[in-house]
């Protein structure tokens, strides 16, 4: 087993924010935020832009002073984490690194600093497929191969808690592929991954859970098909019949709104498909067409939250 795949040992691997709140003049960028986040589980921590998740995601990191409320990792604040980098590793934007300097030394660099062996730099290397632009320097990176750098260096520490903002910005699909498969497989071993996203496809691919944040605010938080469910409740039932009148009359019965559907069909509200069905059955019609209609996610997605978000 290589130390990449070392089951992580350290803390208890959840993340905890309670009550944070991050007051800029006169603009609050996070208002009392409170959510957990697992081990073992890929978090997504999705939100329009503006919402509010890098500051939340700098507090966490001591980056950002909170105004008030707490977030804590492993129990503890992370100023209070006595050796940080073994706790949480952390990517907030595209890697830099000095431009003459190889992916292989810059990791080296940081190694020395922190305290962490030398060997680590190779075997993180190898961990997000470096290896072999090891010696290469870094100005001839692609933006794919400096967020696999940065992926490398939070991981210098083995830590058991990953917390990324936007690692799939500028990524192109191959990128995109590797790094679910990456922060699944870190999840897969007991680690705790937290990733932002504006994007709630992107997280309906990667995310076991999800924390929906808009203006500040908790929006929503829960397995990711129960919040994508309660998301898409209320879907509306489509029909297609030559017997509209009777249909139609049938319906009267039900606490169901009935609109045609400008192309023939007729589009239900408020029952649903096996409702219609039944109450077609019952009045002898014949249906050519019987259709539950989930509405859109992207769609509630973003009436849930961009209202909030446009007054910012
Ligand atoms: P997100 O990461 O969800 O896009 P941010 O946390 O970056 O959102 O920003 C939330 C809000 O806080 C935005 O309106 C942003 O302009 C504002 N903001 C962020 N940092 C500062 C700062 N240092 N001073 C003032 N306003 C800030």
């Amino acid at each position: 087993m290589s130390d990449g795949q070392r089951s992580p040992t350290t803390g208890d691997g959840q993340i905890v924010v309670t009550g944070l709140t991050k007051q800029y003049k006169n603009l609050r960028a996070v208002d009392d935020l409170s959510f957990a986040v697992q081990p073992g589980r890929v978090t997504g921590f999705l939100g329009p832009n503006g919402a509010g998740k890098t500051t939340t995601l700098r507090m966490l990191l001591n980056l950002v002073t909170p105004t008030s409320g707490t977030a804590t990792i492993d129990g503890q604040r992370y100023a209070d984490l006595t050796e940080p980098l073994r706790h949480v590793g952390a990517v907030l934007e595209a890697s830099s690194a000095h431009k003459g300097r190889t992916g292989l030394n810059h990791l080296r660099v940081v190694c020395a600093a922190a305290g962490l062996p030398a060997r680590r730099a190779d075997e993180v290397l190898d961990m997000v497929g470096l290896t072999p632009a090891a010696k290469r320097k870094f100005k001839g990176y692609s933006l794919g191969m400096k967020q696999r750098l940065g992926i490398a260096a939070a991981m210098l520490g083995d830590p058991r808690v990953l917390i990324l903002d936007e690692p799939a910005n500028g990524l192109d699909p191959e990128g995109i592929r590797w790094m679910r498969g990456f922060l699944k497989g870190l999840a897969g071993q007991g680690r705790t991954v937290l990733v932002s996203s504006h994007l709630l496809s992107e997280m309906q691919l990667l995310a076991d859970d999800v924390v929906i944040i808009a203006a500040g605010k908790l929006v929503r938080q829960g397995p990711v098909t129960e919040v994508m469910n309660s998301m898409t409740q209320g879907g509306r039932v489509r029909v297609r019949t030559p017997q509209v009148e009777e249909l139609t009359v049938a319906l009267r019965e039900l606490p169901a709104t009935v609109t045609p559907d400008g192309q023939g069909g007729l589009l239900i509200d408020g029952v649903d498909a096996p409702t219609v069905g039944r109450a077609a059955l019952g009045a002898k019609v014949e249906l050519h067409e019987l259709t539950s209609e989930r509405p859109d996610l992207e769609r509630v997605f973003l009436d849930l939250t961009a209202g909030k978000a446009g007054i910012r």
